[in-house]
């Protein structure tokens, strides 16, 4: 009985954490084991260390870091060498004052209490915007000229441009012989807001303003045509003019 019980208690499942404890200082004791022998024997290169610890051919594809280069010169297996992880890494002292003094722990803190008195990063958005770039693609607008005449001359290239295939136009001559588009629609749930449209365009009809709440509950409200693609160029003309303004050094 005794014997069987004793079989038991061998055989029980051992914790994660004792499992890992024995295996951490296993690997601690056999590394520490290595370099001790490393450092009592002296290294020559008939040396049985550097036969019984060959360096691993490597393919010509392989590719090498630094830090492999450095050891398959054999630095470390030079007499004299002063490459010693135990000797230049942080002594047993500073470790345990580390763990003992919770200096890690402070030092977090410390970066806390500086946050708390800065300035929050955070806005209250929607009351509060943050700054927005002359170059952002948002919301899709056509313009007009001052005298009110639609700038687009239906030449196509932004349909022809469009990546996503988001553009349809159609067009007509008018009786002065000029051309104007008689539908754009630009379906918004397929448009990627590459901005290709608005490069390719010879007029500067077709922008992107710097509208982004422009969310929608269904998706047929997303497929804007020629009147709201107008509408938008009219709400916010001053500002697509400014920005078209202040980019166009670069355009
Ligand atoms: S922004 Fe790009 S994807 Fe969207 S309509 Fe213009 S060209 Fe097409
Ligand atoms: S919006 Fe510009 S690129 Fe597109 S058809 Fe009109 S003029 Fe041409």
């Amino acid at each position: 009985m005794q014997a069987s019980r004793a079989l038991i208690a061998r055989q029980a499942p051992r914790s994660l954490f004792t499992n890992n404890i024995q295996s951490s200082l296993r690997s601690l004791v056999l590394t520490r084991r290595t370099y001790a022998a490393r450092a009592t024997t002296p290294v020559t290169p008939e040396s049985p260390v550097t036969q019984k610890d060959p360096v691993p051919p490597l393919s010509p594809s392989t590719v090498r870091s630094p830090g492999l280069e450095y050891y398959l010169a054999g630095a470390d297996k030079v007499p004299g060498s002063t490459v010693n992880p135990y000797k230049d890494g942080p002594s047993a002292l500073d470790k345990a004052m580390t763990s003992f003094l919770f200096t890690e722990l402070i030092r977090g803190m410390w970066i806390v209490l500086e946050q708390f008195f800065r300035p929050p990063y955070t806005i209250m958005y929607p009351f509060e915007k943050g700054p927005l770039s002359p170059r952002f693609r948002g919301e899709h607008a056509l313009r007009r000229y001052p005298n009110g005449e639609e700038r687009c001359i239906a030449c196509k290239l932004c349909e022809a441009i469009c990546p996503a295939q988001a553009i349809t136009i159609e067009s007509e001559a008018r009786a002065d012989g000029s051309r104007r588009t008689t539908k754009y629609d630009i379906d918004m749930t397929k448009c990627i807001y590459c901005g290709f449209c608005q490069e390719a365009c010879p007029v500067d009809a077709i922008v992107e303003t710097q509208n982004q709440e422009f969310s929608t509950e269904t998706r047929e409200e997303l497929l804007y045509n020629k009147e709201k693609l107008l509408a938008n160029g009219d709400r916010a003309e001053a500002e697509i003019a400014a920005n078209l303004h202040s980019e166009h050094v670069y355009r």
